[in-house]
């Protein structure tokens, strides 16, 4: 593709790593059909993994390598080692175990010795492994019945490839795609980079001498031809750095351009002057709480304050683990909107998180007044209201004509707060709850909420902690405040896990369970249940949750006072199931996960799950959340086998800690990040080499750097190749999904 590069630039002779050499950009012109050996027939194969361009196939990295000085003969493998080797296939049979499940089985051997090898439910390994073929299978021998046997190795199909250090590719059976074509698609496309210019690197020498990182053209020949194991780890951290610096750079620079953007409100924050009374707003809220806000929370009240006051709009994400008090900082938040005459807005991801944050603040701030001119005693009382879906049509109008006029102060809902229609006086502060199920075009809806173009103060909160380094990368607009202190008194769960089937609603099943319930109840206390999550289907959620019920309170706990609580249970049922649990006058809440955030009822004590394999970490330590928040010894139930080691991974986890951020790192490692950056895996703008849990030093060099580039508004007019590259790979519309999830 060189010799034709666009614009016909002649080779400069500058040297590959200079400027003058090819850029990605010119890569991603060229069409993968340009190689030799790249026909119809292939471009299509290659198509089905993505591979459309030069550029494609350069960043289609090797899915791992075979270090093939460590090989072994057949002879020389052991019983119970991992080892490597490689040997031809000689047969292959397939036929169904006795319980139905596939089984392969391949007789391989080379000239020291014969190995079995042995495949469940992988039924298409009859196809891939073909008598003759040469293989590298690696995996732990074991002694079956005389011979050597490895149940379930890895298998690389070598072709007939040399070299110490062979680099295998992800294959497509499907396709007839196999790693050797890829692998000799890409010595030629390395062959006629190099050949010509070379490729440019665009990220500044100062930055790579200081990393000491290899240039970029060599980066992509050892990725992809790594001569020693070493080599390969150089080339793999300066290409995991360029991928991070792309995705900082976008999101400096997106924050940059926000706060240069938008016009805010600069808030005051102390007292005020109303006819001869001075008003604290603030320090009567805090005075009326009846306990002293945490380090934490004094510090991060400082944080968010700070940013108020300034004229620019904030963006801050508040990060708190369950019960770390984050609400009060909400309140304060609002209420210095409200202390200025203007409103604040609290957002929850559902209608039972709403309700129960209205009913929550509504408490926290009764009888509390603001000054208004317009009355006759020159105050009024302090008004919240709810807005969600389900309020009538008489109550949306009342409130929206009060929101204009500025009687309402604080208004409390869910996405109906940012529908169409919906008008502030002036809206000064916002609070969204649960951020990760707003998206970002949300987030934008709010920004434009006031008539006179003024932005308000956006706190998102989020109780999912999540690493440093993720945050860093998911949220990367936004300042981070994090409420890292519990408020004292409080005592740690007991979380253990009872790994018997889930039908522990029978009377003789979890009877254990169910005496440790019936205990806490009898000791004055009070329960949640929470049903199995079944993804699949509402309705099915729902049935499954009245069956726990109807079991329950005619069975275990027949003698207790049940309550049930779902998705589809009226507006109306819910508040006073919910009211009277507060009460206490239900001693157990049978639920599905319309508990999991914000319901708060401290004489709560015992937590049960009921097929807890199927919950997620965040999910179950959620959950596992709702107690504990009072003095009194708290305990969480995880009743149900773990079906996958994942799962048993997870429960242990959440046995062994009830330290957020240790499970949010523990889920990161099982889960990988893709989850973490969002459903989208395979785009362009993924990433593909780095791994925000392997690579966290680099996300912070990255940011750091990206600061140091574009941190001061300048954008990237020095960096104009940097520049165009990141746009290559997170244009605007693809760098959306880096703030949504
Ligand atoms: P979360 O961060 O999970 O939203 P909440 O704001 O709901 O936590 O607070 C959990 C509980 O802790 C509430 O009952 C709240 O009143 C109480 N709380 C909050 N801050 C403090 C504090 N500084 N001291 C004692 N209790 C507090
Ligand atoms: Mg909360």
């Amino acid at each position: 593709m060189a010799e034709a590069a666009p614009g016909g630039s002649p080779p400069t002779g500058e040297g590959p790593s200079g400027h003058g050499g090819i850029t990605l950009r010119e890569l991603d012109a060229r069409p993968i059909t340009d190689l030799k050996g790249v026909g119809k027939a292939r471009a299509k194969a290659l198509a089905t993994v993505e591979v459309e361009t030069i550029l494609d196939l350069l960043g289609f990295y090797p899915r791992r390598y075979l270090d093939r000085s460590r090989e072994a003969t057949v002879a020389q493998l052991e019983p119970g080692v991992e080892g490597m080797v490689l040997v031809r296939i000689d047969r292959v049979t397939s036929r169904r175990t006795r319980k139905g499940r596939s089984l392969v089985e391949v007789r391989a051997s080379d000239s020291t010795g014969r190995l079995r090898l042995t495949f469940f439910n992988q039924p298409w390994r009859e196809r891939q492994l073909v008598e003759g073929m040469q293989a590298v299978v690696f995996g732990k021998a074991d002694d079956y019945q005389g011979t050597l046997q490895m149940v379930g190795p890895v298998v690389d199909l070598v072709g007939d490839r040399t070299g110490r250090i062979v680099a295998v590719y992800p294959q497509s059976d499907s396709a007839g795609l196999h790693s050797w074509d890829v692998d000799a698609h890409l010595g030629e496309a390395l062959r006629r980079i190099m050949a010509v210019r070379g490729l440019t690197d665009p990220v500044p020498v100062e930055v790579r001498e200081r990393f000491r990182f290899v240039d970029r053209s060599d980066a992509y020949r050892a990725i992809h031809r790594p001569e020693s194991m070493a080599e390969m780890a150089e080339a793999r951290r300066r290409l995991v750095f360029d991928e991070l610096l792309r995705i900082q750079i976008a999101l400096v620079r997106r924050k940059v351009e926000l706060e240069r953007t938008s016009v805010g409100i600069a808030h005051d924050t102390g007292p005020m002057e109303v006819g001869d009374e001075r008003i604290d707003l603030l320090a009567e809220f805090h005075d009326r709480l009846g306990f002293d806000l945490t380090g934490a929370q004094l510090r991060t009240i400082d944080e968010i304050a700070n940013d108020l006051a300034r004229p620019g709009p904030m963006h801050r994400l508040l990060q708190g683990d369950v019960g770390s008090g984050k609400t009060v900082v909400a309140v304060t938040a609002l209420l210095t909107a409200v202390r200025g005459g203007h409103q604040g807005a609290f957002m929850a991801p559902t209608e039972v998180l709403a309700e129960q944050h209205h009913l929550g603040v509504a408490e926290l701030l009764d009888g509390m007044t603001v000054p208004d001119p317009a009355t006759l005693l020159g105050q009024r009382p302090l008004k919240v209201d709810l807005l969600t879906n389900r309020t009538t049509v008489a109550e949306r109008r009342r409130i929206a004509t009060e929101l204009v006029a500025g009687g309402v102060d604080v208004l409390i809902g869910t996405h109906a707060l940012i529908q169409e229609g919906v008008e502030f006086g002036s809206l000064g502060v916002v609070v969204i709850d649960e951020q990760h199920r707003f998206g970002v075009e949300q987030r934008a809806a709010l920004r434009e909420k006031n008539r006179d173009g003024t932005a308000p103060d956006v706190l998102v909160m989020t109780a999912t902690p999540i690493p440093r380094t993720a945050a860093m990368t998911v949220y990367g607009d936004l300042d981070v405040s994090v409420l890292d202190e519990m408020p004292p008194g409080r005592t740690p769960i007991d979380t253990v896990w009872i790994p018997e089937d889930g039908k522990g609603t029978a009377p003789s099943a979890g009877a254990g369970v169910w005496s440790v319930v019936r205990d806490e109840v009898a000791a004055g206390r009070q329960a949640y249940v929470v049903c199995p999550l079944i993804d699949e289907s509402d309705a099915l959620e729902v049935r499954s949750a009245e069956e726990v019920f109807s079991d329950l309170s005619t069975g275990a706990l027949a003698d207790l006072r049940v309550g049930l609580l779902h998705g589809r249970v009226g507006r109306a049922e819910k508040e006073e199931t919910m009211r009277l649990f507060r009460l206490g006058a239900l001693d157990v809440l049978v639920a599905t996960t319309v508990i999991e955030v914000g319901v708060d009822v401290p004489n709560a004590t015992v937590m049960v799950v009921l097929d807890a394999a199927r919950f997620g970490i965040a999910q179950l330590h959620q959950l596992r959340g709702r107690v504990g928040r009072g003095a009194h010894a708290s305990r969480c139930l995880l009743v149900g086998e773990a079906p996958t080691p994942d799962a048993e991974e997870r429960l242990k986890a959440l046995v062994r800690t009830t330290d957020g951020f240790e499970l949010a790192e523990v889920d990161l490692d099982l889960r990988g990040e893709g989850t973490i950056m969002g459903e989208r895996q395979k785009g362009r703008n993924d990433l593909r080499l780095a791994s925000l849990r392997r690579d966290r030093e680099w996300v912070e060099a990255a940011r750091q750097v990206a600061l140091e580039l574009v941190g001061d508004g300048s954008g990237l007019d020095v960096h104009p190749e940097l520049a165009d590259e990141v746009d290559l790979f997170l244009g605007a519309d693809e760098s959306a999904f880096l703030l949504k999830s």
